[in-house]
């Protein structure tokens, strides 16, 4: 199919693309990457009457340090996250190993995290691990600047609180320490469907004793999700001895906070391939793994001189 008839522009700035959404209001659609909108339009699926193209606003593509937090721009692509650089210490980290899990190289080329937020699909790894790190997401409006937690930001699939007039401008996440370990596992069909189910763990251990847990559920219910009860199982636990996820014993404390994310964190719903059994089932699995790995990054973190880590 082709997409219905619409109008185009191409703002230079900020206010001059807010002007635009203002104007349109719910008939208005942002381009950024394209790697969901382009379709949708030739599925008919959305039917804009304006596209607003924000491909030439000069500064969108930054990605900046500010204070302990990393700003990433409207227009900084998915690939430049394929690089642990990206971002200093383990957040850089965590990035690398989730984002080649976003489609294929074509697609990462020119989506954006940013894009990401603002199409908030349950399967979005981008969207899951800003809601365990407390992400802050910036908005623009005709009144000015907003600045939403992404604990209060998604509201459902594809819907967030977001005003249909609004620009998203930039999402901050903070930094994370040298003493923090992280992971991310990711279970799909074939290589490049969406997640059936995926986990991003951050773990931060003192002297062997774990003082902070977060937990990222992808595509574990209707929106990104923070698994809070298994976290709050986690605090005070001591790390232990190196595990292979694999091997995992049922009672070790990671695989106890598996089932603990599986059972109450998570609200999985079913879709063709995989029923709620089944995703509970690999919720569990997943959580203890990935918590295996970020507890694994924190030693080999901890082992390397500061600098070294990738
Ligand atoms: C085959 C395929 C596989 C994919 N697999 C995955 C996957 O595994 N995981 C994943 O997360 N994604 C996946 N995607 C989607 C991809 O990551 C998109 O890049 C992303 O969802 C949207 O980013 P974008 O920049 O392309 O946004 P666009 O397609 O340009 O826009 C998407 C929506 O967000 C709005 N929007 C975009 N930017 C802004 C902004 N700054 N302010 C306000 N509104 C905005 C648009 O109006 C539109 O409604 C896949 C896509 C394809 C085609």
């Amino acid at each position: 199919m082709k997409p219905a008839a619409f109008d185009y522009v191409v703002p230079r700035t900020v206010p001059e693309a807010v002007a635009a959404l203002g104007d349109a209001g719910r008939k208005a659609q942002v381009l950024a990457g394209g790697q969901s909108l382009i379709l949708e339009m030739h599925l008919q699926r959305i039917r804009p009457e304006l596209v607003v193209d924000i491909n030439r606003i000069a500064g969108l593509d930054r990605l900046s340090v500010e204070g302990d937090t990393l700003r990433v721009g409207a227009l900084v692509r998915h690939s430049v996250f394929e690089s642990a650089q990206s971002a200093p210490g383990p957040l850089g980290a965590l990035f690398a190993r989730a984002v080649v899990n976003i489609a294929h190289p074509p697609i990462r080329s020119r989506g954006t995290m940013v894009g990401s937020f603002a199409w908030a699909h349950p399967a979005s790894e981008w969207c899951a691990i800003g809601t365990a790190l407390d992400a802050d997401i910036e908005v623009h409006g005709l009144e000015g600047k907003r600045v939403v937690a992404a604990r209060d930001y998604f509201h459902g699939p594809y819907r967030t609180a977001r005003r249909p007039q609004e620009l998203i401008t930039a999402v901050r996440f903070p930094l994370l320490g040298d003493d923090t370990g992280v992971g991310f596992i990711e279970h799909r069909r074939t290589h490049f469907c969406f997640a059936q189910v995926a986990v991003a763990a951050a773990l931060t251990v003192r002297d062997g004793v774990i003082g902070e847990a977060r937990i990222g559920l992808v595509n574990c219910a209707d929106r990104p999700l923070r698994a809070g009860a298994a976290e709050r199982a986690l605090i005070g636990v001591e790390v232990g001895a190196p595990v292979d996820g694999h091997r995992l014993p049922d009672g070790h404390p990671f695989a106890h906070a598996g089932r603990i994310a599986a059972t109450q964190d998570a609200a999985p719903l079913a879709e063709p391939f995989a029923d709620v059994e089944y995703k509970r089932h690999a919720i569990a699995v997943l959580v203890g793994r990935t918590l295996c790995q970020a507890a694994n990054d924190q030693r080999s973190r901890l082992a390397q001189p500061k600098g070294d880590h990738k």
